[in-house]
């Protein structure tokens, strides 16, 4: 196969999400969203998650990733690999300018076993795509991959007074459906690659990709700018309404409010919102919110609280992601 992109993970996962998001993250990166704080929150919460894996397989030596060319870090890892390093964290290879890193690597007598960590609490396909590729960079490379591990968080884990990591954590062999995708890796680098060779963005309207795995950071660029979908009135903003229905009214060019020729296929808060919008009106249920108040007796209290939640806990008896009230309000 002749592919001489650069293509990490991320980017792989990024074209599988959505190819014209690949060729505008390389060709025309100023359209992209920044990360807001929810996405760099997010990546810290990974990267926590993902050194706190390395309890699990103690003396590694990590790659580090400040401080050196990706071509360095690869011979460093081949070095260690050659020297039986037992354990390397962030291993890091390149096959035909596809870098993949390793989060933890353990090199066995009989082969290398790829342990993937994430942050999250279940098994996403996802997460087998992003291990599909680390397995076609370390077979094409001519390593022997014998295991690959998805690590994630349990759930259910209650934390004690120390964290347990052998419960804290899952570990599942998710060798078989990696093995089982690697034609189609082999596929789909060529298509990313003829699609990133194109001089003008691929043709690819918007739709349920855009969402998922991810919310993609290309939303502002083709939502707002070329398509001027994130005004209020148009059926993208239709409060409760399942993102299934929002795309079939788009495939059938129903998208502002004022395309809604038969308001009987929303419920009943649904079309106050659109009759609303539609006649610049102000609708308020006078009796309704008269019979609400008439059930109320006083004293009335107004309980208001916050909380927060950790991937790992740091206190007792919580769960991972458990929300943790820490601060409230009553008035009365
Ligand atoms: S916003 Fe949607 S259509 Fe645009 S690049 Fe992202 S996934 Fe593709």
């Amino acid at each position: 196969m002749k592919q001489s992109i650069f293509l990490s993970k991320s980017r792989y996962i990024r074209a599988l999400q959505c190819v014209k998001s690949l060729w505008l993250k390389t060709h025309k990166s100023e359209v992209l969203d920044t990360p807001d704080d929810n996405v760099l929150t997010k990546f810290s919460t990974g990267d926590k998650v993902g050194e706190l894996a390395y309890g699990l397989f103690s003396k590694g030596v990590k790659i580090e990733f400040q401080n050196s060319t990706f071509e360095e870090k690869c011979q460093l890892t081949k070095d260690l690999i050659d020297q039986d390093q037992e354990i390397i964290y962030e291993a890091t290879f390149s096959y035909r300018g596809i870098v993949a890193m390793v989060d933890i690597l353990q090199n066995t007598k009989s082969g290398l076993i790829i342990n993937e960590v994430k942050s999250s609490t279940s098994l996403k396909d996802v997460y087998l795509d992003d291990c599909a590729l680390q397995y076609y960079v370390l077979s094409n490379l001519g390593y022997s991959v014998n295991q690959v591990n998805l690590i994630y968080i349990n759930k259910n884990y209650i934390r004690e007074d120390e964290l347990n990591l052998d419960e804290f954590f899952i570990v599942d062999d998710i060798t078989q459906q990696v093995v089982s995708k690697q034609r189609q890796v082999e596929q789909n680098l060529i298509d990313f690659e003829q699609a990133l060779a194109l001089e003008e963005e691929p043709n690819i309207d918007i739709g349920k990709q855009c969402f998922h795995p991810y919310e993609c950071d290309a939303y502002t660029y083709c939502w707002d700018k070329q398509r001027n979908l994130c005004h209020h009135e148009n059926i993208f903003n239709i409060a409760r309404l399942n993102q299934d229905k929002k795309f079939n009214l788009y495939r059938q060019n129903i998208i502002n409010f004022s395309d809604i020729k038969d308001l009987s296929m929303f419920n009943a808060q649904q079309q106050i919102q659109i009759k609303a919008c539609l006649n610049q009106e102000i609708i308020i249920n006078k009796d309704k919110i008269k019979a609400f108040l008439a059930t109320l007796s006083y004293p009335v209290y107004h309980l208001d609280f916050e909380t927060f939640s950790q991937a790992i806990p740091e206190f007792k008896v919580v769960r991972p992601y458990e929300q943790i009230p820490f601060q409230f309000s009553l008035h009365y």
